[in-house]
């Protein structure tokens, strides 16, 4: 039973390992690890496979490294470097008959597996998942043929039995489990591809509404404006009625773009402090008018990576709303804080507050309490923009006394190389 029992050790060590990857794939947005990492990955499990092997004589190891070999080289179509670096990992333990022995099984592999993947994944799940399990089987047939030149004290049926099993039991588990990830990400994938059609239709015909709106009234005016007698006085408020509606219409259709297109177009280093001073200029006559005071506390540094408009207007409606809620006055903080990882912006005002109702409805589309003034699109925009930019979001308030909202984005750390990168250039 010596080689039934350790390989099956090797088996769960194997299956605990992959597993742990598949979880942290399964949670890792992109459902990707680069290709080195991979191959890093898989070799190391080859090597673990073969410290732990049974040796019954000095020169033979016995372990499972096919399974990574086989699920490595035909899932991610590593199997030729693998094959490489399984030799070149088998040579630091001697090189001696099972190193010959290894040379001769699994050199062919090299090219076996590179004719094999593309082939591969054009096949169904449950055929690949059959041939990862045939492709372990035959080798394993042949490492216990091989064996049989190398030792003759083996116990044959154990041997038998352990490398007929165990193997193909391994690969079969693993690859269902392989299998069941990809499915699920992929259905999760056309989910929400679909919601979000879904969402971007319902938010076409909502929007007509909205749009139709101002529309009918600007041509309300419109047809009053074609009245030849009309006093000077009148013509001129008319006017400005429709440039109003008009305006208001654009509004509408300008959040919804945002809201369409939330993916981030350009990727650039924003520096938080001097985006937000920006920011406040534009909005500083919008405070003077609400006699609103801002007051800012900056930390020094703070970068983070994103779309510098997307950015702009995700803070301009957030402060738009802090300062429409104070509209006898009052103070707008914003203040932002570095730590290793994450900046931190926090936007305090002292404004009407929001109710427990009003806060769980913030961010749903057209949800306003400004009648006529709002379009109920500033949060729902804010919120999409900053899932876009592996955001955060907290908002507390209070009725009569105020709300924070605080964010949370992931940092730039090597600002400081770049900053310096972009210092030699200039
Ligand atoms: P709009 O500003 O056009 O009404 P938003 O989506 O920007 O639409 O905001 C939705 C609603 O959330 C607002 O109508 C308001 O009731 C509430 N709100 C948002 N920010 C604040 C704030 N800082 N203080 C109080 N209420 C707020
Ligand atoms: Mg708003």
């Amino acid at each position: 039973m010596e080689i039934t029992k350790h390989l099956f050790l090797n088996l769960s060590l194997l299956i605990i390992l992959l597993f742990f990857g598949l979880l942290i794939l399964e949670k890792s947005k992109k459902f990707t690890f680069s290709k080195p990492s991979l191959v890093l990955i898989f070799s190391f499990l080859i090597l673990l496979c073969i410290q732990i092997s049974y040796n019954p004589v000095p020169y033979a190891r016995y372990d499972l490294r096919i399974i990574p070999l086989v699920l490595g080289g035909l899932y991610v179509g590593i199997g030729p470097i693998l094959v490489l670096s399984l030799l070149i990992l088998r040579s630091f333990y001697g090189l001696n008959l099972g190193f010959l022995q290894t040379s001769v099984l699994y050199t062919p592999l090299i090219i076996i597996f590179w004719r094999m993947y593309p082939w591969f994944w054009k096949q169904v799940p449950v055929r690949r998942i059959f041939t990862t399990v045939c492709m372990g089987m035959i080798l394993s047939i042949i490492t216990v043929l091989g064996m049989s030149f190398s030792n003759t004290q083996t116990n044959w049926f154990d041997a038998w039995f352990a490398y007929l099993v165990i193997p193909s039991l391994g690969i079969g588990i693993l690859s269902y489990s392989i299998e069941f990830v990809i499915k699920n990400t992929e259905m999760r994938q056309q989910l929400i591809k679909a919601e979000k059609l879904k969402a971007v239709e319902q938010m076409g015909a909502a929007i007509s509404h909205e749009i139709r709106n101002p529309l009918t009234a600007a041509s309300g005016f419109v047809q009053l404006l074609q009245d030849d007698y009309l006093p000077r006085q009148k013509r001129k408020e008319y006017l400005s009625i429709v440039k109003e509606e008009l305006h208001s219409a654009e509004r509408v259709i300008q959040d919804y773009l945002t809201f369409a297109k939330p993916d981030l177009e350009t990727f650039e280093e924003l520096n938080v402090k001097s985006e937000l001073r920006q920011i406040i200029n534009i909005l500083q006559p919008l405070a003077n008018q609400n006699s609103v005071e801002i007051i800012t506390d900056f930390s020094v540094i703070g970068f983070i990576k994103g779309d510098r408009q997307k950015f702009r207007q995700c803070f301009i409606n957030v402060l738009k709303n802090a300062i429409e809620s104070m509209s006898h006055g009052g103070h707008l903080t914003l203040s932002t804080e570095y730590s290793q990882n994450c900046i931190t912006i926090r936007v305090t005002d002292t404004g009407v507050g929001m109710t427990k109702e009003q806060l769980d409805r913030l961010g749903e589309p057209f949800y306003s309490t400004k009648g006529k003034n709002g379009t109920g699109l500033g949060m729902m925009v804010v919120y999409s923009i900053v899932r876009a930019l592996d955001g955060e979001i907290w908002v507390d308030s209070e009725v009569g006394k105020g709300t924070i909202f605080q964010f949370e984005f992931p940092a730039l750390t090597n600002f400081l190389n770049m900053t310096d990168s972009k210092a030699n250039e200039g």
